[in-house]
């Protein structure tokens, strides 16, 4: 886990100036720029220049802010994932066994995530909140903002009915219980195909719709899903008939994420979680509705050693991909810059300027809250994250790899120099 440390004495401060002289300033999709010196002016990125001679340069990386377009903050206090051995639905098993006996107090959960997510540089998450997500449990967001998504399950109308009002309460009450210093965006989640009706899915579009709410799916995550989808049968339909909730008339076969990608792509932005199994079909359909966009979690991917992710094709066709850790039940952090180092060590073709907008400005955009992560350009609000390179890294390639960056505590810097 990196370690959050104090920031401000990198700046040299005078009134309402701040400098600070760095080996790399790296926006998306752009050129990294070695040697630099930035100057802040009441919260303000005033100038950009080059070093001169004489500037004490910092062994920093100076990127924007950090973004983890999906998470489960709940799972926060395990120390170690699920166990993956067997079939998926084994896994949900395990989590569902876990959450009849977990002690600590959800709130306590997601504080400490909340926690683990600052010091890990991420200034915006993705989380998905249960059905068991209190008002409350806002207080314990400090530092980060958050898109929170709603989950729902709900196999018939009838069992989301008994829903709507904690959901309608939800969609309400977030954006203006929000403390003023993180911004809490209210969305919804329909957990999965295996878990939500056809018709609920169309409702929570609609009201995706009406509130203007991002949306956040689970979908073509493993080959299980599929085969219900496609035939009806396999270790999900299994798992649905000992919960007692299996009905053959929701999963008749013939059914595809092609259906479900449709009813999607009418809310205003949704994020279709994982995608690990999605075809070249889908893919297609994918570029064409740049309200979609995949979140594809690569450790989580890993630790289910499913078939490589269609990650590159995905890219070539021009899918909005963006990165996520998943929870702590899947992943042994939260750390999204180690996410991104995962991806660039299995791609050592990618450079870190092409894929750094799907932790920062893209993963942001995504969400639905831009702001929060822009390029650090002249004139707009300085919000960083700033990276430590060890002893002896200088390259940008190492610092792909390196597995000892230290990420830095941003709250300090944001204090003294947020004006
Ligand atoms: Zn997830």
């Amino acid at each position: 886990m990196p370690a959050a440390v104090d920031a401000s004495h990198l700046f040299e401060n005078s009134g309402e100036t701040s400098r600070i002289c760095v080996r790399w300033l790296l926006n998306p999709g752009q050129a990294p720029e070695e040697n630099c010196c930035l100057t802040i002016t009441a919260g303000v990125v005033a100038d950009i220049r080059p070093c001169r001679a004489g500037d004490r340069i910092q062994p920093l990386v100076v990127i924007p802010p950090l973004v983890n377009a999906h998470t489960h903050l709940e799972f926060s206090s395990l120390q170690q994932p699920f166990s993956s051995a067997g079939t998926f639905p084994d896994w949900i098993g395990r989590v569902l066994a876990w959450r009849g006996q977990v002690s600590m107090e959800q709130r306590e959960r997601i504080r400490a995530g909340v926690k683990e997510s600052r010091q890990a540089g991420v200034r915006l998450a993705g989380d998905i909140v249960t059905g068991q997500h209190s008002a409350t449990d806002l207080s314990a967001w400090q530092g980060v903002s958050a898109v929170l998504f709603r989950e729902v399950i709900a196999l018939t109308p009838e069992r989301f009915a008994g829903q709507l009002s904690d959901l309608h309460e939800h969609l309400r009450s977030v954006s203006v219980s929000a403390a003023p210093a993180e911004r809490l965006v209210a969305g919804i989640s329909p957990h999965a195909p295996y878990t939500v009706h056809p018709q609920v899915l169309q409702e929570l579009v609609r009201l995706a719709c009406r509130y203007q709410a991002p949306l956040a799916m689970h979908l073509a995550e493993t080959a299980e899903e599929l085969e219900l989808l496609q035939c009806g049968t396999g270790p999900f339909a299994e798992l649905l008939q000992r919960l007692g909730v299996w009905d053959s008339q929701v999963f008749p076969g013939g059914r595809d994420p092609q259906e479900l990608l449709e009813q999607l792509q009418v809310a205003p932005r949704s994020l279709v979680v994982h995608g690990n199994y999605l075809s070249d079909g889908h893919i297609r359909y994918l570029a064409r509705h740049p309200q979609l966009t995949v979140v594809y979690c690569p450790r989580t991917h890993a630790w289910f050693r499913h078939p490589p992710h269609p990650f590159c094709r995905m890219r070539q066709a021009g899918v909005s991909v963006v990165l996520g850790t998943d929870g702590r039940s899947t992943n042994p952090d939260l750390s999204i810059f180690r996410e991104l180092q995962s991806l660039l060590r299995q791609y050592p073709d990618l450079d870190i300027q092409d894929v750094l907008g799907m932790v920062t400005t893209a993963a942001a955009e995504a969400l639905g809250v831009p702001e929060v992560s822009r390029p650090i350009v002249v004139g707009q609000p300085w919000r960083a994250t700033l990276l430590r390179l060890p002893t002896g890294v200088a390259g940008l390639a190492e610092i792909c790899r390196h597995e000892n960056l230290t990420v830095m505590g941003l709250d300090s810097v944001q204090v003294d120099l947020g004006g």
